[in-house]
């Protein structure tokens, strides 16, 4: 039998836990919270406070985002090549205003959950896993995690051929067509763009400054704070409220730990998944748990020769066109 959801917060009980956030997150984020250390940071996410900014035009922490991200994404080419053999071209650039949904203009979103007449808000983004599938299987080491705990995609050597994608248990990487590296070496026969995913704010962070998202939130819904603190937070919080946490063991840990008075299984019944909208399915396994290693070389072997083939070709091809043009100066 299901369990009777309390999200009748007392105003006593909800003052304490914000009260309690801010001093967490006043406390611990400007000092040590950037890669020059090992303290590894994580974020809480309660879903008995966030209400999804319902009289915004947009929840506070996707604007947020949003602006932060603006100029991320370089002019997209007019033509862009397409891919062989899959003819899949992805392009956001007219779409850049969607926030319903993950996009590569659009890191965060506000996915929603029907229970027993309420609505449950969950925003969703990339989960910054202990042991991302997502860096241990990129071809071209463009995905790695730092020692704050934020997974971040480096734009300038990404392929966008999507891998990560696939083997994200949440989907999370969106791929932006038409930009970066890959026009330069082989476009339609090698990469297919770029992808794009929420980094911590990474930057930020190591400006001593809060992730913008958290930052926004009225409510106090997301926290960032050392691991450790946020950790014994969300199992204090989940006790309290008779709940549940996600996150602390998903895809083999993760450094985002949602707290919710409903069962994630409930949650995740009855959200409605889409492309771009994940799932929360509980007790994901560990997804290359056991090809660390493996992954990497047997990909990166012939994705490298194949580089060095495109900037050769790129080489060989630009000399011509230097030669012609002498000739037709002479
Ligand atoms: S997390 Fe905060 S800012 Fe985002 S929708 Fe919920 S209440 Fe609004
Ligand atoms: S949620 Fe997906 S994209 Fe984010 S770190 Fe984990 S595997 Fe990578
Ligand atoms: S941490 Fe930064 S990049 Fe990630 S969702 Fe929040 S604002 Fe966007």
């Amino acid at each position: 039998m299901s369990k009777k959801i309390n999200f009748n917060l007392t105003r006593r009980s909800f003052l304490k836990l914000s009260g309690g956030a801010a001093a967490l997150a006043g406390l611990s984020l400007p000092k040590g919270a950037d890669a020059a250390t090992d303290r590894q940071l994580a974020t809480l996410i309660d879903l008995s406070l966030c209400d999804g900014c319902k009289d915004l035009q947009a929840p506070a922490c996707v604007t947020a985002c949003k602006t932060i991200n603006k100029d991320k994404i370089p002019e997209v080419v007019d033509n862009i090549p397409e891919p062989w053999p899959r003819k899949t071209i992805e392009d956001w650039s007219k779409k850049k205003g969607v926030f319903n949904r993950l996009t590569p203009y659009n890191f965060i979103y506000i996915h929603k959950a029907q229970i027993e007449g309420k609505t449950i808000f969950v925003p969703r983004r990339c989960m910054h896993c202990d042991n991302p599938a997502c860096a241990t299987i990129c071809p071209f080491s463009a995905n790695h995690k730092e020692k704050n705990g934020a997974v971040v995609i480096e734009q300038n050597q990404c392929f966008g051929g999507a891998k990560c994608k696939d083997v994200c248990p949440w989907e999370i990487p969106q791929r932006q067509s038409g930009v970066g590296i890959y026009l330069h070496v082989l476009p339609g026969f090698m990469g297919n763009g770029v992808m794009y995913k929420c980094d911590l704010c990474d930057e930020r962070l190591k400006q001593g400054k809060m992730p913008g998202c958290i930052e926004a939130c009225p409510r106090k819904a997301m926290l960032i704070g050392p691991r450790r603190d946020i950790e014994k937070m969300a199992d204090e919080r989940a006790r309290a409220m008779n709940g549940f946490i996600y996150g602390k063991t998903e895809n083999g840990g993760t450094s985002t730990f949602y707290v919710s008075p409903v069962s994630f299984e409930q949650i995740n019944k009855t959200m409605q998944k889409k492309p771009g909208q994940p799932d929360m399915k509980p007790d994901v396994k560990r997804r290359m748990a056991a090809t660390d290693p493996l992954g990497k070389s047997v990909l990166a072997a012939p994705a490298l020769g194949v580089i060095a083939a495109g900037v050769l070709n790129w080489f060989a091809g630009r000399k011509d066109q230097v030669k012609k043009e002498e000739k037709g100066n002479d």
